[in-house]
């Protein structure tokens, strides 16, 4: 029924002959049974990545240390994962080492939330010892087993819950709740990283709102990176009226909530070991956020943003109350005479040339950047005969700041 679980079918069939046991699991089964496209299809085995490794003749070894192996079948990967448990816990994180078990059930068992702890066999048969289905009928999540146990298990399955929340929709159940109420504290034992790749999640979620109350709520927010006491700031986030469809506008707008300065940027956004990358991206968005709230781009912040971010950045205008408009964006980077440094039609050799030079220094900086806005505003055209005229004519100038 589903194309990406037929495909695997044959895979599990294979497992199965060897004298194992296979199933799907985790996302894939809860989103096929919420009618949602499924992101990957995760395979659950009895058999150890050993095992698994000699009946497969293409195989990478992805997560060996948590029981997991990667392999090639059919044109496709797969992540294949052996039943385990989660039986030593050291300093509220998951272990470094896990033990094998035969049993799906015991597998099951220390999944997260029941909606994520259903298995499906490749019959179309489901195993569901916990009840998952009813909680996604009801759109709960509900922790597997005691919730305390599992959030001093595992503390970042309280951010993974917060996830959900927004990501599906979903409310949370009562028990549940109470524990991450009781639990925050224990977030600050998580890798940033891990912290950051839900609340990712938890932004660009179509639920964002209940996600974020729910997140302020626990007092969960309380242990991440630059948002103790911003309850307020996050509340605005929370009722922004328009989905996030990328992580990148997703942070840009929560710093703009958050009044982050220029200058804090990229400390706050270290601190979330965000990548050199991410970041230049965010503080370019910010800024041009920020222009646009009080004007329509203009060619040098159109040139200074780019026409990708500035889409996602128009996009959300709307929910700021300020009318929006694609095409006229569009119609503007068409218009655009250069789009990058590379368009214009002068290098810094050919400059250092003309003035009769033989090295570069600060003045090149100073020409070319000069050269770029005067090609922007339209006073100088692109063309390198006019350009070398342009900076012939001014030289002394320059020259004056050599
Ligand atoms: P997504 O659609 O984002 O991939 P997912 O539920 O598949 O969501 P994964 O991180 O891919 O999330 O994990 C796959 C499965 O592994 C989960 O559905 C859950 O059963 C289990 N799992 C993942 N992380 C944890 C955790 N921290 N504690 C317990 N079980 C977990
Ligand atoms: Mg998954």
């Amino acid at each position: 029924q589903i194309p990406e679980f037929n495909k695997a079918a044959s895979l599990i069939e294979k497992i199965e002959k060897e004298g194992y046991e296979a199933y799907f699991v985790g996302g894939g089964v809860r989103d096929t049974l919420l009618h949602l496209p499924i992101s990957d299809v995760d395979i659950a085995s009895s058999a150890t990545p050993e095992e698994i490794k000699r009946f497969f003749p293409v195989t990478f070894d992805v997560g060996i240390q948590h029981g997991t192996v990667m392999v090639l079948h059919e044109k496709e990967t797969y992540e294949i994962t052996t039943f385990r448990t989660e039986s030593k816990y050291e300093k509220f994180r998951r272990p470094e080492k896990v033990d094998y078990v035969r049993s799906l059930e015991e597998d099951l068992k220390r999944r997260d939330f029941t909606i994520n702890a259903i298995a499906l066999n490749r019959n179309g048969q489901l195993v569901d010892p916990f009840d998952g289905q009813i909680d996604i009928k009801n759109k709960l999540i509900r922790a597997v087993g005691n919730p305390s146990e599992r959030f001093r298990e595992d503390a970042l399955r309280m951010m993974r819950a917060a996830r959900f929340m927004s990501q599906l929709g979903f409310d949370i159940e009562e028990k549940t709740k109470e524990a991450v109420e009781y639990y925050h504290p224990l977030l600050s034992k998580i890798a940033v990283e891990r912290i950051r790749e839900e609340w990712t999640k938890l932004l660009i979620g179509r639920n964002r709102k209940g996600g974020v109350k729910f997140f302020i709520e626990t007092r969960l927010f309380q242990m991440c990176p630059g948002f103790q006491n911003r309850s307020e700031d996050l509340v605005d986030l929370a009722l922004f009226p328009h989905q996030f469809q990328t992580p990148l506008i997703a942070w840009t707008v929560l710093l703009y909530f958050l009044k982050i300065d220029e200058e804090e940027v990229s400390s706050f956004l270290r601190a979330w070991k965000l990548s050199n990358k991410e970041i230049s991206n965010v503080r370019t968005a910010l800024y041009a956020l920020r222009v646009r709230m009080e004007r329509f781009w203009d060619n040098h912040l159109l040139f200074a943003t780019g026409i990708k971010i500035a889409l996602e950045i128009e996009d959300i205008m709307a929910g700021f109350g300020v009318v929006n408009d694609i095409n006229r964006l569009l119609a503007l980077d068409k218009t655009l005479p250069i789009h990058s440094t590379h368009d214009i039609q002068i290098n810094g050799n050919e400059v250092i040339h003309l003035l009769g030079f033989n090295r570069g220094g600060p003045y090149l900086g100073t020409i070319l950047e000069d050269v770029k806005d005067r090609i922007l505003s339209g006073s100088l055209p692109n063309n390198k005969k006019q350009i070398e005229t342009f900076i012939l004519k001014r030289r002394f100038i320059y020259l004056d700041e050599v």
